[in-house]
């Protein structure tokens, strides 16, 4: 993967791409009010209180929405073309939105689908990627480049 579109970890966002690289999945929680959150921010979004605490997720959710990107946005993504991005409802909370790449070759047919998240580790650190959940379905762990779908990128910011 080309390093011009690997993650750039901020403050707030780098213990989300710490618990990644460990494979495992994070949001906030607020101690004050016990909203998750996601993406991290340095606020509670609920109450506004200071400095949220990780909490960590099973990876189970739903697919709530999705966009297939068809023109690259910047000229390393052109190799991934088309990829979809999609957009998970995950089980904990029913307003815990995450995103991230959308595994399978071809995009997802229907909302509502189950879905579990995959870590796909890279050079130096680990994407999050969104695939359909079969009932036994744990949520291996899966390598760059490996299995049936490659790998694509994902937006660097959280
Ligand atoms: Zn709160």
């Amino acid at each position: 993967m080309s390093a011009a579109i690997r993650p750039i970890p901020d403050l707030d966002s780098a213990p989300f791409w710490e618990g990644l690289r460990r494979h495992e999945l994070l949001v906030q929680r607020c101690e004050s009010c016990g909203v998750l959150q996601f993406p991290f921010r340095p606020a509670c979004v609920s109450c506004l209180a200071s400095s949220p605490t990780t909490h960590p997720v099973s990876g189970r959710g739903t697919l709530l929405s999705w966009v297939v990107t068809h023109r690259a946005f910047h000229p390393a993504f052109s190799e991934y073309l088309p990829y979809t991005t999609a957009l998970v409802r995950l089980a904990e909370q029913d307003d815990l939105l995450m995103y991230g790449t959308w595994i399978d070759v071809e995009p997802p047919q229907a909302e509502g689908v189950a879905v579990i998240a995959r870590f796909v580790d890279h050079d130096g650190f680990t994407l999050l990627e969104w695939s359909p959940r079969r009932d036994d379905d744990t949520g291996e762990r899966r390598e760059a480049g490996g299995g049936a779908a490659r790998s694509r990128p994902r937006s660097s910011s959280v």
